[in-house]
């Protein structure tokens, strides 16, 4: 005879399984959920657009570029200097 009943071992089976099935998902979860979060901080500093720059200001992160009329570079928008061509509206 066994020392113990299949109705237990398969109980044991089912809760091994449980258990490592739970553990996997919640580490799916928390890796899925990091990422989100990474892609959402990326989000805000990356693109910013004109949206609502109120937060980027002091840090200089995202300066405010502008692109020259004249020779397509971009410059800051504050302080704009000349890149070097006569045409350029920016004094340099
Ligand atoms: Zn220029």
């Amino acid at each position: 005879m066994f020392g113990f009943s299949i109705q237990k071992l398969l109980f044991t089976v089912a809760a091994i399984f449980v258990v490592w099935y739970g553990f996997k998902w919640v580490g799916r979860m928390k890796k899925v959920r990091e990422r989100e979060a990474r892609d959402r901080l990326r989000r805000q500093a990356g693109t910013g657009g004109g949206a609502g720059n109120s937060e980027s200001g002091e840090s200089g992160v995202a300066e405010e570029m502008v692109e020259c009329q004249t020779c397509g570079a971009f410059v800051a928008a504050t302080g704009a200097k000349s890149c070097g061509k006569e045409e350029c509206p920016y004094p340099g």
